[in-house]
């Protein structure tokens, strides 16, 4: 085993907190079976103690530590989409703590699918809970470079590079037979429905859908979500210190010299969804009066993308 993943196990089993790729974003973790542990999370990223975190683990076999109750719904999500961007939210046992899971009686769980993610939880001994790696209410780190500018050398990182998704799980509970959708995510409610026959219900805004009611994604510039050719007609009327967040198909159409962030090809949204927070963080950075964003279809994981965008925007 590599030096930075046995140290960074080592503290893990120490109570302290190690930052880690995942395929979605970059992750906070701590023991989820240590409270002083959970504790330092919602310390460092100054997260309201209410905003429940998703525990991490390595083997099917493990979710019996968190909870007793697995459906046959869940096992059918569980063998089509684990390791993979989806959290299942299940009632929880007594010994979960309740600092876990923001005072409520379910937990949610996910099987990351990263090797190093797999690596650190097997070397650590225990399930991991990890938020994202960012500052509560800024843009989730999708890169270890991320972790570093909003944690500094403070939080031992395990670098794995830019992640494949960019963007936070689908999160999702079963009741009493339906699939309650809390977080859109690279999971789309099409792939839930293909393997449940079953259409998902959205709880992406209610007040139940915990997490979601918590400001989120907000960087500091203010954003205006436009569709392609109003984003194009308004960048070039030319006001001053604008920047875009666009597809290489939208900036092709506009002058080289705006500040701007190549989203990818708009024919390719895991490319689009991957650079989202990348952008958002990037063009933040330069302190610009405003960035103008390419609105994208809502259908498959454009839905999670527009989420993010408007939650980003304040809109959500
Ligand atoms: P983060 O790790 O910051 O991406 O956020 C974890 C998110 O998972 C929360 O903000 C909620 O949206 C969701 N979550 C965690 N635990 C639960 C739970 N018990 N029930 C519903 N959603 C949950
Ligand atoms: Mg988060």
């Amino acid at each position: 085993m590599n030096e930075p993943l046995q140290t960074a196990a080592a503290l893990i089993r120490a109570g302290e907190l190690v930052a880690f790729p995942t395929e979605t974003v970059y992750g906070l973790g701590a023991d989820a079976f240590n409270d002083s542990a959970i504790q330092k999370i919602y310390e460092a990223k100054g997260r309201p103690s209410s905003n429940p975190l998703i525990v991490h683990i390595a083997e099917v076999a493990d979710l019996s530590l968190l909870t007793d109750e697995v459906g046959e719904q869940e096992q059918k999500l569980i063998a089509a989409f684990w390791p993979g961007p989806l959290t299942l939210v299940f009632q929880k046992k007594d010994t979960v703590s309740s600092l876990v899971t923001g005072g409520m009686n379910t937990v949610a769980v996910r099987m990351p699918a990263h090797s190093l993610a797999l690596k650190l939880i097997k070397a650590s001994g225990t399930p991991i809970a990890a938020p994202s790696a960012n500052l509560s209410g800024k843009p989730s780190a999708t890169h270890h470079a991320h972790v570093q500018g909003y944690f500094g050398d403070s939080i031992l990182c395990l670098e794995g590079g830019a992640t494949e998704h960019g963007l936070e799980s689908t999160v999702l509970q079963i009741k009493n037979g339906v699939p309650h959708v809390y977080r859109l995510g690279s999971i789309t409610p099409e792939d839930i429905e293909r393997v449940l026959g079953i259409k998902p219900v959205f709880e992406t805004k209610s007040e139940h859908s915990p997490g979601t009611h918590f400001k989120h994604y907000a960087p500091e510039t203010q954003l205006e979500i436009l569709e392609p050719e109003e984003l194009i007609k308004k960048a070039t009327v030319g006001g001053r210190k604008i920047g875009i967040l666009a597809s290489v198909e939208v900036l092709a159409q506009l002058p080289n010299e705006l500040p701007h962030f190549d989203l990818g090809s708009q024919s390719d949204l895991l490319t689009i969804g991957s650079h989202v927070y990348s952008g958002l963080i990037t063009l933040d950075a330069l302190r610009l009066n405003k960035i103008l964003v390419q609105s994208f279809p809502e259908q498959g994981l454009g839905l999670a993308i527009m989420d993010r965008l408007r939650r980003a925007a304040g809109e959500l």
